[in-house]
């Protein structure tokens, strides 16, 4: 219990000085209001120092880093699927002649193929 009288929200520390240690804190206090009480507590008492806290550092710095690129991946696969729905339409108005449009069929199914295994790789 803080002292805004709410139960005390366990949370894990990132910081390069407590990499992965767990606190109790404020529930407030991530909602970035000012009227929180600034409740905090360490969780565990022992302190990581030494290569266990590099390593600690890195792997979050790592995992920052794939996030970032996941995001990238996620977005470049949207606008992938949304510039496949142009083409569907465009084949479905049929306004190219007979060759082009089994061809360009042809484009889209692959592309579904390559999006389809995309989407449960990144899932
Ligand atoms: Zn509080």
């Amino acid at each position: 219990m803080c002292r805004c009288g709410l139960s005390a929200k366990i949370v894990t520390s990132w910081t390069d000085n407590n990499p992965g240690r767990k606190f109790f804190g404020c529930r407030l206090f991530k909602k970035r209001r000012t009227d929180h009480c600034n409740y905090f507590e360490w969780f565990d008492e022992g302190v990581v120092d030494g290569w266990p806290k590099e390593a600690l550092i890195q792997a979050r710095d790592e995992i920052i880093e794939k996030d970032k690129v996941i995001n990238q991946l996620t977005t470049q696969l949207m606008e992938l699927c949304l510039e496949l729905e142009k083409h569907e339409v465009e084949i479905s108005s049929g306004s190219e002649d007979e060759n082009n449009s089994v061809e360009s069929d042809h484009k889209v199914g692959w592309m579904k193929k390559i999006l389809g295994k995309m989407s449960i790789s990144n899932a």
